[in-house]
């Protein structure tokens, strides 16, 4: 059996030392630094929170809102963004406007929320896979978007924004069961900006789950936006943002001074 130099005996006696000096400290972590807090949404009607593993958006999913974006509708399938778990935000809260933008949009959302994961979901079986639902806002810098369509580049720096995915309570579907029409709707300080009915969404929530899960094992945590009607625009510090989705719920946002 080789036995290491006595030097070497010394050395990790020391290490050893000194680590448990450190225990006294600090519990001893298989990680460099702490990791992230586990990002969640508040339930309505529970105290366990909704933990959020990805956010997944639907671009274009309203005939309205992709001609104010002058461009055709996508008919034959859903396309995807993608924004970073972490940028979630909560109803209610106070963000400051972004950095490097001189048109943060509002978007309107219907948020599904996946209970139960799959992978190559059948339409008939989707909506065993929700949860539940919430309004949100995809934030978006609408100039950098703009600006990277136009030279056909990754879309992150519009929508994969710090603090741009807000979203309100989710309202388990065992409550109130799979909403395909009601009113969705946006005001900004008082003033209606957007108004319209979810059931003119262009793929519908089964649609989306069947497909999106052809590419991705959707897993309980995943959200997904459901695009937005028209009349998005641009927002201002200061700016009180509320919006609701008829037996879904609400959402709130307020703008806050640029950092
Ligand atoms: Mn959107």
């Amino acid at each position: 059996m080789r036995r290491a130099p006595a030097i070497e005996d010394n050395r990790w006696i020391k290490l050893v030392s000194h680590e448990h000096e450190h225990e006294k400290e600090k519990p001893l972590s298989e990680f460099l630094f702490a990791p992230p807090a586990p990002v969640s949404l508040t339930v309505a009607g529970q105290s366990a929170r909704f933990p959020i593993h990805r956010i997944f958006c639907v671009g274009r999913n309203y005939e309205a809102h992709a001609k104010e974006m002058g461009v055709a509708a996508d008919r034959e399938a859903p396309f995807y963004f993608t924004k970073a778990a972490v940028h979630a935000v909560e109803s209610g809260a106070t963000v400051p406007y972004p950095p490097g933008t001189s048109s943060y949009h509002y978007e309107m959302e219907l948020v599904v929320a996946i209970g139960k994961g799959g992978f190559r979901i059948a339409e008939t079986d989707a909506l065993d896979h929700v949860f539940g639902y919430a309004c949100g806002l995809d934030m978006t810098r609408r100039d950098l978007q703009a600006a990277a369509k136009e030279k056909q580049r990754p879309w992150d720096l519009g929508k994969d924004v710090e603090q741009s995915a807000v979203a309100g309570t989710i309202a388990p579907a065992a409550s109130i069961g799979h909403p395909s029409s009601g009113t969705i709707e946006l005001r900004v300080n008082g003033v209606t900006k957007q108004s319209a009915d979810i059931s003119t969404m262009i793929h519908g929530v089964t649609a989306i789950i069947a497909h999106l899960s052809k590419y991705y094992h959707l897993q309980a945590g995943d959200l997904i936006y459901t695009g937005t009607p028209e009349g998005v625009g641009a927002v201002k510090a200061g700016d009180r943002l509320e919006g609701s989705v008829a037996g879904v719920g609400t959402v709130e946002l307020e703008l806050g001074a640029a950092e």
